[in-house]
């Protein structure tokens, strides 16, 4: 309940009694006023309550009060978000038991958003998901960054051989004919629902996202897919720069997210490389 609703009810009160009673209308009216002036400190408690929960004995860290600390290759997450399984939501079977599922608060709300809206334009297909951090970050075994929960793998949206959602075992790589690699020929990389997700990370309002990479002949196909949809000018415009293959690592498998620091984790919170016109 809004603790000033009561206050409120307070000040009502003191007027009905202060009527019936047979005070001299000075006391009355010094009744309201004082009765007035305590709602309008309590007020002034709630609003500074609800700007910082984390004030007085009773409050508890809330899970969007997660940190991120330090860079994406050497850093750590306090109070980490888990991401869970949900309707919308799955675990790459590979990365399902090691448990690193942990995001900051606005990485997590960004992926559950951008799958549940997968989901309706598109039903029938959850995200993928691969490893964020650890759930206190730091060093992760196969990964240079996915230090402090700004960072995310996602296989892709995928349709077997009669065109179905697969969900497969491990992220499956895939060609320039949208064709499956090595043991997995049959598959087919889904563009309607892959470009849907880029397209709804790409354009969110709260999570700013710094690189999607992804492999060259990919981020081509999903640009073609996005023209062909007939996307806002400003998210192809928006997808065409985020997207890219860095060196080293194709990423014909799998695309990796990375999200600017939130500025309420500000200065602890570092980022480096590229910053596009919308980072906050
Ligand atoms: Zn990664």
């Amino acid at each position: 309940m809004n603790p000033t609703a009561g206050c409120v009810l307070r000040a009502a009160d003191f007027l009905r009694v202060s009527r019936k009673t047979r005070y001299p209308r000075e006391v009355r009216v010094f009744l309201v006023a004082l009765a007035l002036a305590l709602t309008t400190a309590a007020v002034a408690t709630a609003d500074r309550t609800s700007a910082d929960p984390t004030r007085g004995p009773a409050a508890r860290p809330l899970p969007h009060r997660s940190r991120s600390l330090g860079l994406p290759f050497r850093g750590h997450l306090r109070d980490g978000v888990l991401l869970r399984e949900s309707a919308h939501v799955r675990y790459v079977t590979e990365y399902a038991t090691a448990g690193n599922h942990y995001g900051t608060w606005e990485l997590v709300q960004l992926l559950e958003r951008a799958a549940y809206r997968v989901s309706r334009r598109l039903p029938g297909a959850k995200l993928s998901v691969g490893e964020l951090s650890a759930e206190r970050g730091g060093r992760l075994p196969g990964h240079a960054s996915h230090q402090n929960g700004r960072d995310v793998d996602l296989g892709f949206y995928m349709l077997d051989a009669r065109g179905r959602p697969y969900d497969a075992f491990a992220f499956a790589e895939f060609g320039p004919n949208g064709q499956g690699r090595g043991p997995n020929t049959s598959l087919r990389f889904d563009d309607a629902r892959n470009w849907e997700l880029v397209a709804k990370l790409v354009a969110d309002g709260d999570a700013r996202v710094q690189h999607l990479f992804v492999a060259r002949h990919l981020k081509d196909r999903l640009l073609a897919e996005g023209r062909r949809r007939r996307a806002p000018a400003s998210v192809l415009a928006r997808a065409e720069r985020v997207m890219a293959q860095p060196t080293g690592h194709a990423h014909a498998n799998h695309f990796h997210l990375r999200i600017y620091c939130s500025p309420s984790n500000r200065p602890a919170c570092k980022d480096q490389g590229v910053r596009h016109p919308w980072a906050p």
